[in-house]
């Protein structure tokens, strides 16, 4: 490709993906404030990095999920022991009503300051690993978004603190048959 690539491996995290990095800041945040119980919506990664961390914890776990959710997903999650909710309906609106329930229920969804905090760390050990060199980009896959907000966060505020000389692009890639934010990029959209 005529530059020099890295890949960051995030399937070596406890349960296989980015999302032990805020549910490791998510749940212990949980723990202290004195939850018994967190909550999430998940069909996938979310739901198998919230449980097992909660389990680990001590807590509650409730996941909601589609009501179509294949079965061997769902027995994934199981193992954890979470509560699992399958809701009938359009899953974005389920998440923006579990978005509400955060501030006073626990649900530590993709987006969820504390989530964000934890999953910064990625863009951390890139800028670690690099220095002095800053990467001209960092390329991310995209579902909600979270993820991708985290890193931009964690390069602002390193940026702000002047501990990197440049600022790197953000490239997000979305799955065609789910691409809402690409769509919206494409279309000039601000929602
Ligand atoms: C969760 C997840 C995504 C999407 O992350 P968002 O924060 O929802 O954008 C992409 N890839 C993998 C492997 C994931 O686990």
């Amino acid at each position: 490709a005529g530059c020099t690539l890295s890949l960051k491996v995030e399937g070596q995290n406890p349960t296989g993906s980015f999302k032990d990095r805020g549910s490791a800041v998510g749940i212990s945040h949980a723990v202290s404030a004195g939850r018994e119980w967190v909550g999430t919506v998940s069909h996938g990664n979310m739901a198998l990095s919230t449980s097992a961390y909660a389990a680990s914890a001590g807590l509650e776990c409730a996941v909601f999920v589609p009501a179509d959710t294949p079965a061997e997903r769902l027995e994934r999650i199981a193992r954890h022991d979470p509560r699992v909710f399958r809701v009938e309906g359009d899953y974005g609106k389920l998440y923006s009503k579990t978005l509400s329930l955060e501030a006073d229920a626990g649900c530590v969804n993709s987006d969820t300051p504390l989530r964000f905090a934890g999953q910064k760390t990625v863009a951390y050990e890139i800028f670690e690993r690099l220095r002095p060199a800053v990467p001209d980009a960092i390329v991310l896959p995209v579902s909600s978004g979270g993820q991708a907000s985290a890193v931009w966060k964690a390069v602002r505020e390193l940026d702000r603190a002047g501990l990197i000389d440049a600022v790197p692009r953000l490239y997000f890639v979305q799955a065609a048959p789910c691409d809402p934010v690409a769509t919206a990029y494409r279309e000039d959209r601000r929602e």
